[in-house]
């Protein structure tokens, strides 16, 4: 294919004209995802995750002690941002499998690090991740969905791990598991080993090339030299091990958000009656890319949930217009405007901690908190 043949200079910066070549390939590739095919199951994409490979992009989130580029937050952010608003599934992808990266480079496990991180940048390797029902996810239910034991040769695991972005195409999986003292862990799970049983991917509103499923993990006993955090209390509040949620949701939200915006943008160019919500929406989005920037680069740091409930109504309502503008023809489900909005209602339920629930809904019903 014309796309694997061309030769790639790295995106070594968020200002690399390289960035944009990437982008426009990916909004051009973005059409094939979503429709279902012969197995049931929405295209992967591979060939997308490739590209971003042969672009340099998995180096982005790693320090250059580990062999990434280093990137500021700021520069990651903008980075995000292009992507983010060129195809939303691909770089939603990029968020789990760095999750796992990060996690890995950040630990104290050397031999983890040597094993994994030379082929995470290359693209040789992907990992994911499955944590979210120690933050976010299966939180009322009152007891672990997933158990860790100790054994001599290391951990036995037992339970499941409601979501897994791209389960079924990785390599090992980074999860965290509770111990039977209430203690936690995050350890690697090479996924050919026995027991791990990946389940076929449901389709969802959006998103179902992600391949997103549930991982049973069926007394699965994972060496200890895989282990990067724990055992220790609330594993996903400490420094090594990362926290959840910060900026990085409402940076895809903002992401999207540009899509639909710029869609307007180019409508308003020959309706004029569209020219005046299309630039309240740009210096919307302007401003609170602004709000974004200095917060990630600590200049004017924002509360990071008053900052998210903002960027998921600014993509619900740009999205949504960008649905009223297409008419009837925008709600076929192969028009970008009708992708668009079924993205948009992700940011509902990503990785939202019950505060951001709450504030969001009390926004949805129109009451004031108290
Ligand atoms: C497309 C997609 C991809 C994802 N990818 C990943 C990933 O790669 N890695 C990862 O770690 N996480 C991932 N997540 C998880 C995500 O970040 C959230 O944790 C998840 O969306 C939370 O939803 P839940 O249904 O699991 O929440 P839960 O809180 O478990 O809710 C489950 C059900 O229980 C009900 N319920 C909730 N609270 C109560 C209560 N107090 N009383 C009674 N009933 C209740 C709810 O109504 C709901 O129907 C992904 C999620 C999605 C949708």
């Amino acid at each position: 294919m014309e796309l694997d043949k061309k030769k790639r200079s790295e995106i070594s910066s968020p200002d690399s004209p390289a960035l944009k070549e990437l982008c426009a390939s990916l909004h051009q590739l973005a059409i094939d995802l979503e429709i279902p095919e012969e197995n049931g199951l929405c295209k992967w994409p591979k060939t997308q995750l490739d590209l971003c490979a042969k672009y340099g992009v998995f180096k982005w989130f790693l320090e250059e002690k580990d062999g990434g580029f280093g990137w500021s937050d700021q520069d990651l952010t903008l980075g995000y941002l292009a992507l983010g608003s060129a195809c939303q599934t691909t770089t939603f992808v990029i968020t789990q499998r760095t999750g796992a990266c990060q996690k890995i480079a950040q630990s104290l496990n050397d031999y983890a690090r040597s094993q994994l991180i030379p082929n995470l940048l290359r693209g040789t390797h992907f990992s994911t991740i499955g944590i979210s029902h120690l933050t976010t996810s299966k939180q009322h239910l009152g007891q672990p969905v997933l158990r860790a034991m100790k054994t001599q040769k290391g951990f036995m695991l037992n339970g499941f791990t409601p979501w897994v972005t791209g389960a079924a195409h990785a390599d090992t999986i980074v999860v965290g598991a509770e111990c039977e003292d209430g203690r936690q862990i995050i350890m690697v799970v090479p996924t050919h080993i026995p027991g791990v049983k990946i389940v076929p991917a449901d389709q969802l509103v959006a998103f179902s090339s992600s391949q997103t499923s549930r991982v049973n993990f069926e007394k699965v006993e994972v060496d200890i030299k895989w282990l990067l955090v724990g055992p220790a209390r609330n594993v996903m509040g400490r420094r090594i091990g990362g926290q959840t949620g910060g900026y990085q949701t409402s940076t895809l939200a903002l992401g999207l958000a540009r899509a639909a915006i710029e869609f307007i943008l180019g409508e308003s160019q020959t309706r004029e009656d569209l020219v005046v919500p299309a630039e309240a929406l740009k210096s919307q989005w302007y401003t609170l890319r602004e709000t974004l920037l200095n917060s990630v680069s600590g200049r004017e740091v924002a509360n990071a949930e008053y900052l998210r409930q903002e960027c998921n109504s600014l993509v619900l309502r740009a999205t949504q217009s960008s649905l009223v503008i297409a008419k009837g023809t925008g709600f076929l489900s192969s028009h970008p405007a009708s992708r668009w909005c079924r993205e948009a209602l992700f940011f509902l339920v990503w990785s939202s901690p019950q505060s951001l629930i709450n504030r969001q809904l009390y926004q949805l019903a129109e009451v004031l908190p108290d």
